[in-house]
């Protein structure tokens, strides 16, 4: 392999998407690869803010480098500290965000040029971005880079997206049931659909943005997913007969602990210590973990009836506890959300434990006294979860949780679903049932517990066999390396 005039072997960039369940796969990614190929640079594009927070996890990865990209995006309508956050924490920040980002191009160019003037002319060997961020393979393509994209859901939950948005008039359709020409044997219900997606006209901007990007991964030269070939082959093997380019499944892309998430993150919330004292005085799988992730939340009489139910269910809960929609976060909390007395008498018998914002959900997930986790069914929360063995109670919120919600009811057997968005009523006797018969039941538990020793066994070496995320992950660095020759 030619070395350029820095005597590295090529440049592999990563340009993550600044919310925390799309940063966190990049941080991995990167590590992965600069242990993998130490003779590259991986180059980081991230925000000023990000980066100040970033860093030091990579201290021992000297390969590992950040290119801070600054935003000017005239768009009114984005949050007014895009510029200098680290990571977005609200659902429409997200997507106003995403709609604004093409606009980066001309300074994602510069970056790109500035980079290949560094290593003497030669551009990145490859571009890895975040599956919303597919616009950048036209700037990769154009300095001959490969590009590829970092899906960080799953292709079962992407597919059903994907396919909402593109056949657009059927989702405007009065019918119950969906299905679509693309994905035969899918059948979605009218109640999967998001409010953005229910809300949507024609021609409007999130589908078209949807589309667009999809259309731009299409073009791109491969594509990595933030998935374990054991939750769904199938999907996988359809992407890539109908991509016609490598697919190569490498998750879970985990950290070992939030410590590396407290870094990205910026809202106060419980030490892990705090938590592990409290579960500790519970015994093995009696306790139920209660998120709705890093940007959604759901109004206050639903946030009411869920306190009922958890209250009503007798079983211990650890429940993260944000502001209602339309309140900010640094907001403060306000007593009239709960039921009266609710903290107060969970709190003395021990039976609750409320945490405000933000919480270790990794070292909560990893505490034996877990039975269940109630949640939205982000992505990155699913892959936490079954990594521990943990059956889910599923409450999806947004975009495609209802089609990870789908995937872990029907296709693995490891999830009940309680409710669907936040127009869907819930009363506190079904949480109740619910919570009862998941931390109750056995069959769930044990599928659980297989496909968490299926999902170790996809990145780890027994008796001298690599897993197949380890497998993908090879097949991904000698690809690489094959470009950069
Ligand atoms: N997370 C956390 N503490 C919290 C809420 C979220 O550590 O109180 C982490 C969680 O472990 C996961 C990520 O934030 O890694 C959320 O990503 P996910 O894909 O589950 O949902 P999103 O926030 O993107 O909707």
């Amino acid at each position: 392999m030619e070395k350029g005039k820095t005597g590295i072997d090529g440049t592999v960039v990563l340009f993550p998407f600044m919310a925390h369940g799309h940063l966190n796969p990049f941080l991995e990614l990167a590590q992965l690869l600069s242990t993998r190929i130490p003779s590259f640079t991986i180059t980081i594009v991230s925000t000023p803010a990000n980066i100040l927070n970033v860093r030091p996890r990579f201290l021992s990865y000297p390969t590992v480098r950040f290119s801070e990209l600054h935003f000017h995006i005239s768009d009114d309508s984005l949050p007014a500290d895009a510029q200098n956050t680290d990571t977005l924490t609200s659902q429409s920040a997200v997507t106003r965000f995403y709609h604004a980002s093409e606009s980066l191009q001309p300074s994602f160019h510069r970056l790109i040029s500035q980079i290949t003037e560094s290593d003497g002319g030669r551009p990145p060997i490859c571009i890895v971005s975040d599956m919303f961020l597919g616009w950048t393979v036209d700037v990769a393509h154009s300095f001959g880079s490969h590009h590829v994209p970092l899906y960080t859901s799953g292709p079962y939950a992407m597919s059903i997206y994907n396919s909402i948005w593109t056949h657009l008039p059927q989702r405007l359709t009065c019918a119950d049931h969906l299905t679509f020409p693309d994905l035969p044997g899918v059948t979605i219900d009218r109640t999967q659909l998001s409010r953005s997606m229910k809300s949507a006209t024609e021609n409007d901007p999130s589908s078209d943005f949807t589309i667009r990007q999809s259309e731009y991964c299409r073009r791109s030269d491969g594509s990595l997913w933030n998935t374990v070939e054991v939750l769904e082959r199938s999907s996988l093997d359809n992407w890539a007969r109908s991509t016609g380019k490598p697919v190569w499944a490498i998750g879970p892309l985990l950290p070992n602990s939030s410590k590396e998430f407290e870094r990205v993150g910026k809202l106060p919330g419980l030490s892990p210590l705090v938590c592990t004292e409290w579960l500790n005085q519970h015994p093995p799988n009696s306790v139920v973990y209660v998120s709705f992730g890093s940007q959604n939340t759901i109004p206050v009489a639903l946030m009411i009836e869920l306190a009922k139910g958890l209250e009503e269910s007798g079983k211990a809960f650890i429940w993260v506890i944000r502001n209602p929609p339309g309140f900010e976060v640094g907001e403060s909390f306000r007593a009239e959300w709960l039921p009266e007395g609710f903290e107060d008498r969970i709190t003395e018998r021990k039976q609750g434990l409320l945490v405000r914002n933000w919480a270790p959900q990794l070292e909560i997930l990893s505490h034996e006294s877990i039975g269940a986790f109630l949640s939205h069914c982000g992505w990155n929360s699913v892959l936490e979860s079954l990594s521990r063995g943990v059956p889910i109670i599923g409450w999806p919120i947004e975009s495609e949780q209802f089609y990870n919600s789908k995937l872990l009811e029907e296709e693995l057997g490891v999830c009940v679903e309680l409710a669907r968005g936040i127009d869907d009523m819930i009363n506190g006797g079904d949480v109740a049932r619910m919570v009862r018969l998941v931390l109750e039941g056995e069959e769930m538990r044990r599928k659980s517990e297989v496909l968490r020793e299926k999902m170790m066994t996809a990145v780890s070496v027994v008796e001298g066999v690599k897993g197949s995320s380890l497998q993908a992950l090879d097949h991904f660095v000698e690809t690489v390396r094959m470009w950069g020759q």
